[in-house]
């Protein structure tokens, strides 16, 4: 391996130090089987290897890489990609956000006994009485994990509490605020106040044994690590985390701790791009600002390559870049360049490059630092989550809310504006855009806490009309 790229053999954060310190050339080779990605069960890189993007857009009627639409780019990324397959076993914790591997089928029924939902007595249906009030004999108390195990006749009850098994002759309960004249021996229970059946949970009623409890591709939530605890489950066969590496080009680029010379901005991408991967659950490998020198470029190009599962870049492919990036992309493997209908984001490579018999899926991403989250957010995420053998490859939820105001919108392209959304005095959620919406202006999409997708066919917004945003954050 190229010492220049030594650092990526190490740990993230001191990567990231590194990086932000301008010690990039450091060598350190303690860990390099940290980067061994190729796990010998991939099977990617085999199927990949029977896609090419000439196959997979000659199924595309009237394909023109110069105005592609959004939707045809997201259908040649989907149908180029190939999930990884490798499969890992990990702590119940540890699935967090994780995808899951297998089907998960209940060994057991949940609950594992008809019980109680409330705090009150355990009693005959038969014995309930719509006319009349009814006046039952305690014999003894139920509680959560401590059955009680003697019969009940009619004419009898038993205090029972929430989640204790209900005993084998009781099929209904009463809450213990319903009842009067309750004490140790008796209570009675007011005409009418619960049926038969009310207040009791029933053995298998959340999963039955045998029964499909989760579905394999399902990235894992809270509820689900509560729902795999329920089951007995504490390991859980998850895919493995994607290896994506990332790098941003330009001259101009500086790094964090770097003097800003004249003309120079910060490299504002790899933070970004180092957030939206982590929240999607990659391992990140940051090889921070790449000079526009075509050896440093392949070199930088070929480890990334070598050592993870996708790359994605930022800057270099607009038309008319007097850089190599795109000359290199093309040179390593299977690359479009693409102008896409959308705004922002319009130039963008994507493909496949390969080095010394290992391949990785690439995104050549724009580099004005808007245009680069919605790339990744509206062509690059789908991609990864697909390579992840997620299910939910599908963009977010749309919400059609009203437009607060006129939006300037030209048919042809599908545009990403940046939006808040809130509620108007009447109760109704309705969107406003963020300032200046320039491609270069991330402090609109900081503001922001939705994207609003304004359609590719549509034209001219009025206030008032409906659009579909996505909102960034949501509940879990
Ligand atoms: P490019 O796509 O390379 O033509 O870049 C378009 C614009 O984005 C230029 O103004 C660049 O300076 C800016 N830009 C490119 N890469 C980055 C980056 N990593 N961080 C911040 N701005 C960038
Ligand atoms: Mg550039």
């Amino acid at each position: 391996m190229n010492l220049r790229y030594s650092h990526l053999l190490r740990d993230m954060s001191d990567l990231d130090d590194a990086l932000d310190n301008g010690e990039l050339n450091d060598t350190n080779n303690e860990t390099s089987n940290a980067m061994a990605n190729n796990n010998p069960s991939d099977d990617s890189a085999m199927n990949a290897s029977r896609n090419t993007l000439a196959n997979v857009i000659s199924c595309l009627s009237d394909y023109d890489p110069d105005a592609l639409p959004v939707a045809d780019a997201q259908a040649i990324i989907r149908q180029f990609i190939q999930p990884i397959n490798a499969v890992e076993k990990i702590a119940l914790r540890s699935a967090l956000d994780r995808v899951l591997a297998v089907d998960i089928v209940s060994p057991i029924n949940v609950p594992s006994h008809d019980n109680s939902a409330m705090d009150g007595y355990a009693l005959h249906g038969s014995d309930l009485s719509k006319e009349q009030d009814v006046k039952l004999k305690v014999i003894g108390t139920a509680y959560a994990g401590r059955a009680y195990d003697g019969a009940v006749n009619k004419g009898e009850c038993v205090r029972i509490m929430t989640g204790a098994v209900m005993p084998a002759q009781c099929d209904t309960v009463i809450p213990q605020e319903f009842v009067r004249d309750a004490s140790d021996t008796g209570m009675t229970i007011p005409a009418g106040a619960v049926k038969t059946g009310d207040n009791r949970r029933l053995k298998g009623e959340d999963l039955k044994a045998g029964t499909a409890a989760l579905q394999k591709g399902k990235i894992l939530r809270p509820a689900d690590l509560g729902l795999l605890a329920s089951l007995g489950i504490g390991e859980i066969p998850v895919q493995r985390r994607l290896r994506v590496a990332f790098f941003s080009t330009g001259d101009e680029l500086r790094s964090i701790g770097e003097t800003l010379d004249e003309g120079c901005v910060y490299d504002s991408n790899r933070y970004t791009l180092y957030g939206m991967l982590t929240r999607l659950g990659c391992d990140v490998v940051d090889m921070g600002v790449i000079k526009d020198d075509p050896d440093v470029l392949e070199a930088a190009f070929r480890t990334a390559c070598e050592n993870a599962d996708a790359i994605i870049t930022s800057g270099g492919v607009s038309v008319g870049e007097a850089d190599y990036t795109k000359q290199m992309m093309a040179q390593l493997g299977d690359v479009g360049f693409w102008k896409i209908g959308m705004r922002p984001g319009r130039p963008m490579a994507f493909g496949k490059i390969a080095s010394n018999g290992k391949e990785a899926y690439l995104f050549g991403l724009p580099g004005n630092p808007v245009a680069v989250m919605v790339t990744f957010y509206f062509l690059a995420r789908q991609a990864l989550l697909h390579m992840m053998g997620a299910s939910t490859v599908e963009a977010p939820p749309l919400m059609r809310v009203v437009s607060q105001a006129a939006i300037r919108k030209r048919p042809g392209r599908t545009e990403y504006q940046r939006g808040i959304l809130s509620r108007n005095s009447d109760g109704i959620q309705e969107v406003r855009i963020t300032g200046s919406q320039g491609s270069g202006v991330l402090r609109s999409m900081s503001e922001a806490n939705c994207m609003v997708v304004l359609e590719h066919d549509r034209a001219e917004i009025k206030a008032g009309d409906l659009v579909d945003v996505i909102l960034f954050d949501g509940l879990t």
